[in-house]
């Protein structure tokens, strides 16, 4: 019986809230419910984006205004209404809540008794409180029942969701915001910045070995000697020898620095650690900095070790002189870069190794001794590099025995090694298509094709024609090189090439940075870059417009002889300056006369006009090597220091 009773007083309990506060349930089920929701109807991993926090505000506001808006069934009616009520009878039993009174028409026992569980004949009125010392006496006078209920205090779940919600959608926002004005860098966000990104990706071996390296022999070279500095520094400092802190490999895009980086670490077994320039460039000024400092404390805690930055332009540009229009995050980056290189010891066993494919943008202060003073140009493979790019990438293919991997090299003509690599798969992947069991030749070459026709529009792919145009060009700036006074010696000669702007080069010693040209060396310099298209004049009668870039070259370098060299005859020795208003020259004024200007215009033309018409008839004397030189770098390609020496000897007549 007592049992019952219980039971009985619990269920009334429960069925009075639930009557009263129909609210009061809602308030703890509604988040649940609606997140239930959202993952049934979105089965994908619970992702925090932005818009998830947006649903979730949403949804807040509105159980918020709910709240406040809470309807109640109770008849709201004055204060001194209420106690007629009371006094009347019709209110059995009033709940004394925090700012008001709640009366009932029924008692407790009358609940109770309603088996028929209809709510029909309930009334409940409710009447704000007021400080009225009779109304407790009343009601004991009336015999009503009456009993105070605590304040309806909102459930755990809201009051949290009330004090972390618009703190995490004030992060999300702020992260999001970050995270699209920082290049969409995705997961990496504002509250990761103080993370060092280079433990990431510290390999602790490579697995990369240099016989992985095809062609590439002199770079190759040049870093062993890194390899073993790393693996008997010993060797080196007992003689009071330097070990070289940074190496910077110069190349274009895909022609293999990083995986050759890599050999150099897998090579000497030390952990490598590979940053990308990009990655230090942040939107807070001071981040950058800071992964700098972390990247070379773990480096030195890990030494011997190698540190390799890609793309180090990225942070590596020239500082800018004006205030106006610097990254200050870029330059501290960048003077960050250079503290950490000075500041350690070359024995600790770090080398830094950076990529780069454009080094002249580089801050020069970057290329000083102690910093990366060590250069190794890795260009596009030749010929005979390709062969060996394709034999590597085609180890693991089952090739049909048409396949001539010599011939697919000829026609490779301008890729580089990533893009060899791409069509030995992508001729592996056609022969699949096709249902073959191996990959034959017309696959390689459909294969070639597709990646070539890329490149014509990515960089440029050669005609016939053309191709013996920048021949011709290339020589005749290297045979002029070799007929001029004060010029400097040719290094290679190549007609590879080498992404967007320049078809050819020729490449001269000295390649470091100059302090000091004597006038016939400047002269020397101008000639030179006349004698590409003079040797376009000399065998098509007729110039075009890949010297352009030459040409602008050479009357830049006449116009600082005269204006800031003072080599002028009119101002020698006196310099007319322009001076610089600050913003990247634009509206530049100068500090001399109108008739300086006009002096300064027309010594500029008659100079390249003289020094052209010099180198023009050097060429022409010299047709003969002119063309011998053109036709072994139309067969090879490239042409080596040495053997071109040899060749311009043998032909030229002085
Ligand atoms: P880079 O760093 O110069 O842009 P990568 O080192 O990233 O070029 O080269 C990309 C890929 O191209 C390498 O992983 C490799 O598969 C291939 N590759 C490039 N050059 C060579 C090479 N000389 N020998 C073998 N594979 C090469
Ligand atoms: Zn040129």
């Amino acid at each position: 019986m007592e049992k019952e009773t219980k039971n009985q007083e619990q269920e009334f309990s429960k069925h009075e809230k639930d009557w009263k506060d129909p609210f009061k349930k809602k308030v703890e089920q509604k988040p649940g419910v609606h997140l239930g929701d959202k993952d049934s109807k979105n089965p994908k991993k619970f992702t925090f984006s932005f818009w998830y926090f947006f649903i979730i505000l949403i949804a807040f506001i509105l159980m918020n205004t709910f709240m406040a808006s809470r309807q109640t069934n109770e008849q709201a009616i004055d204060y001194n209404q209420f106690k007629t009520l009371v006094e009347r009878g019709s209110i059995r039993r009033v709940a004394i809540e925090e700012d008001k009174y709640i009366g009932y028409n029924f008692t407790r026992e009358q609940v109770l008794a309603n088996s028929s569980g209809s709510t029909d004949f309930m009334q409940s009125f409710s009447t704000y409180k007021v400080d009225d010392p009779t109304f407790i006496p009343l009601l004991d006078t009336h015999g009503v029942e009456y009993y105070a209920l605590a304040p309806v205090k909102p459930g755990l779940l809201s009051t949290l969701l009330g004090y972390l919600l618009p703190l995490a959608l004030v992060l999300v926002f702020w992260r999001f915001l970050f995270s699209k004005m920082g290049g969409g860098k995705g997961g990496q966000g504002v509250l990761s910045f103080t993370q060092n990104k280079a433990q990431v990706v510290a390999e602790g071996d490579t697995g990369v070995r240099f016989a992985d390296v095809a062609g590439a022999d002199e770079s190759k070279y040049e870093l062993e000697e890194v390899v073993d500095f790393l693996q008997n520094p010993d060797k080196y400092t007992e003689i009071g020898g330097k070990i070289p802190k940074g190496v910077l490999l110069v190349g274009p895009p895909g022609t293999g620095k990083t995986l050759l980086a890599r050999a150099v670490a897998g090579e000497a077994g030390t952990p490598f650690y590979r940053m990308s320039g990009a990655d230090f460039v942040e939107m807070f000024v001071g981040v950058g900095a800071a992964r700098v400092r972390d990247l070379f404390k773990q480096a030195r805690e890990n030494s011997p070790c190698i540190i390799f930055i890609d793309e180090i332009d990225a942070i590596g540009r020239q500082r800018s002189a004006a205030g106006i229009g610097g990254n200050d995050e870029r330059e501290q980056t960048l003077n960050q870069l250079l503290v950490e290189m000075d500041g350690f010891d070359s024995r600790t066993g770090v080398i830094i190794l950076a990529a780069t494919n454009r080094p002249e943008i580089l801050d020069p202060a970057l290329l000083r001794p102690g910093r990366f003073d060590r250069q190794v140009l890795i260009d596009k493979p030749d010929l005979e590099g390709r062969f060996e790019i394709l034999k590597i990438h085609t180890k693991n293919i089952k090739m049909a025995k048409d396949v001539d991997l010599r011939k697919i090299a000829q026609a490779s003509a301008g890729l580089a090694g990533a893009d060899l690599a791409n069509i030995a798969n992508e001729a592996a992947l056609l022969a699949v298509r096709q249902k073959r069991k191996t990959v034959s030749q017309a696959e390689f070459e459909e294969a070639i094709e597709k990646s070539v026709a890329g490149l014509e529009r990515k960089s440029r792919v050669l005609n016939e024609k053309e191709r013996e145009r920048v021949a011709y060009h290339e020589s005749g700036h290297a045979l002029t090189a070799y007929l001029t006074e004060g010029a400097e010696a040719v290094n290679k000669i190549s007609i590879i090439p080498r992404g967007l702007s320049a078809l050819g080069y020729t490449l001269q010693y000295p390649t470091e940075d100059r302090f000091l040209l004597s006038e016939t060396e400047l002269l020397g310099n101008i000639d030179t870059l006349m004698g590409g298209r003079a040797a376009e004049e000399v065998i098509f009668n007729e110039i075009s417009t890949g010297a352009g870039n030459d040409i602008s070259r050479a009357s830049d370098l006449v116009r600082r002889m005269i204006q800031e060299f003072g080599m002028s005859q009119k101002y020698r020795n006196i310099t007319l300056p322009t001076v610089n208003s600050g913003i990247a020259g634009v509206g530049g004024s100068r500090a001399f006369s109108e008739k300086a200007q006009e002096y300064i215009d027309s010594e500029t033309a008659r100079i390249v006009n003289e020094r052209y018409d010099i180198v023009l008839n050097n060429l022409k004397k010299n047709k003969k090597a002119l063309e011998s030189i053109t036709k072994r770098l139309l067969e090879n390609e490239v042409i080596g220091g040495t053997e071109f020496e040899a060749l311009a000897k043998s032909e030229v007549i002085v």
